[in-house]
């Protein structure tokens, strides 16, 4: 029988500010049989896009990614926060509800032809997401699927990206 993914995933409150309910993926990485199921079920999910690439977010975005890619025979791109990679970089920054952050990537990640599926842990507004569109998409790469582990749905942050998207698990 399938595993209840959601079961291993707990709820912070007021974290990392008061009025935020964390959705902490520790203890789904810290269980064995629930970790190998959230990989292979989102082998599946992006599987049939035929990608040639995998891109995570940082950092847990890196945790998903990553196995997914290796579990598929792929590649994996790094879109990390600014001045952590080494070499020429591309970025992107993008509006938050207060402020701006940025993303960069390095600069020959993106190879021609290529189809990039990314993952993040979590899709809430989809700011992140949308920036990270974006930025694959201005280095040349086609985006045939975003996803996420957990899709904030009251949110509707999956209206604001210009990419499909789907998710393993939705709360509302
Ligand atoms: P957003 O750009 O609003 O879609 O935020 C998505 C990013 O912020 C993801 O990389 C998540 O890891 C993180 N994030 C946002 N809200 C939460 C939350 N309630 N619980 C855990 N992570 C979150």
């Amino acid at each position: 029988m399938a595993i209840d993914l959601k079961a291993h995933i707990r709820g912070i409150p007021d974290f990392p500010k008061p009025g935020i309910l964390f959705y902490d993926i520790s203890t789904l990485l810290r269980n064995g049989p629930a970790w190998q199921e959230t990989v292979s079920r989102l082998a599946d999910l992006v599987a049939p896009t035929a990608p040639t690439a995998l891109a995570g977010i940082e950092s847990r975005g890196f945790l998903l990614a990553a196995p997914v890619a290796a579990a598929l025979g792929l590649g994996f791109i790094m879109i990390r926060k600014p001045r952590k990679l080494p070499g020429a970089t591309v970025g992107l920054s993008y509006a938050l509800e207060y402020g701006t952050d940025r993303i960069e990537m390095q600069a020959d990640a993106v190879k021609p032809g290529d189809r990039v599926v990314l993952l993040d842990d979590l899709l809430a507004t989809g700011g992140t997401m949308a920036a990270a569109i974006r930025l694959l998409r201005e280095a040349g790469a086609e985006v045939p699927l975003s996803a996420a582990l957990i899709e904030l749905t009251f949110l509707q942050g999956r209206a604001r990206l210009d990419a499909p998207f789907a998710s393993l698990l939705a709360y509302d």
